[in-house]
């Protein structure tokens, strides 16, 4: 379970509407086999390295929502898309240097990977003068590894806390990645140290300081067991990516 193969390559509208379908099946049965509503889980499609005429038929298919992790090809399919789909969404999913925050704050909805309160400040800076606001997910480091961003756990109260002040963040949880391994003991402890952080910090943390965006192609199914709201999927759905990200 641990490590599932990735979907064959997706080539028409009815390949991405199956695997869309079969993502969104086995979401639903590891949220019921969890004791939890299948609503309560939300598929975040991760559309990295996939060209705009490939994600043109997954958006045919029910994308609606595009998780990037560099912010110039999220801008680049943002300009492509945003006439002719305004209600797509763009969720920036990887790390983000200070200067590149103000393209994230032009287009982005959603930041999953925030881990310094210089950066949060860069990113409230920016959204004033766009008249913009972001949802934003601490990112912490929960498998040990030093080639993995985010934050500790134990450091995370005192990033919300400074976060704050800064109106146009909206903070709506954790986001971590666990270690890319087979051992499924490794892996369940990574989400549930993310779930038992968010626990601690919603003692302090705004009402919507409920989610944890955990669990990629190969691991959601456990994530879910262990209380993912936002899964981040991409070779489920688009099939294995051939080139690195
Ligand atoms: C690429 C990526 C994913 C999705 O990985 P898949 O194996 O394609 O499902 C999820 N989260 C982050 C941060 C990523 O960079």
């Amino acid at each position: 379970m641990a490590s599932q193969p990735a979907a064959l390559h997706a080539a028409t509208i009815e390949d991405f509407t199956r695997n869309l379908a079969t993502v969104n099946q086995k979401i639903a049965a590891a949220a019921t086999a969890a004791g939890r509503d299948a609503g309560s889980v939300r598929l975040l499609p991760v559309t990295k390295t996939i060209d705009t005429d490939r994600l043109a038929l997954a958006i045919a298919a029910g994308v609606d929502t595009l998780g990037e992790n560099k912010v110039q090809e999220a801008q680049g399919k943002y300009e492509h898309f945003c006439e002719k789909f305004p209600h797509l969404r763009y969720a920036i999913i990887g790390p983000l240097q200070t200067n590149k925050a103000k393209f994230v704050a032009k287009f982005a909805d959603e930041f999953h990977a925030l881990d310094s309160l210089k950066l949060a400040e860069t990113l409230q800076r920016r959204l004033e003068l766009e008249d913009r606001t972001l949802e934003v997910f601490i990112q912490v480091n929960t498998s040990g590894e030093e080639s993995k961003s985010g934050i500790q756990a134990g450091e995370a109260a005192g990033l919300l806390a400074g976060l704050a002040p800064l109106d146009r963040l909206k903070p709506v949880g954790l986001m971590t990645m666990a270690a890319n391994t087979t051992d499924e003991a490794s892996i369940r402890g990574s989400f549930s140290l993310l779930r038992e952080t968010r626990d601690q910090l919603q003692q302090v943390a705004p009402d919507s300081f409920q989610h944890l965006s955990m669990g990629m192609s190969g691991d959601y199914e456990l994530a879910i067991a262990e209380g993912a709201t936002v899964v981040r999927v991409g070779q489920g759905i688009f099939g294995a990516r051939t080139y690195p990200a």
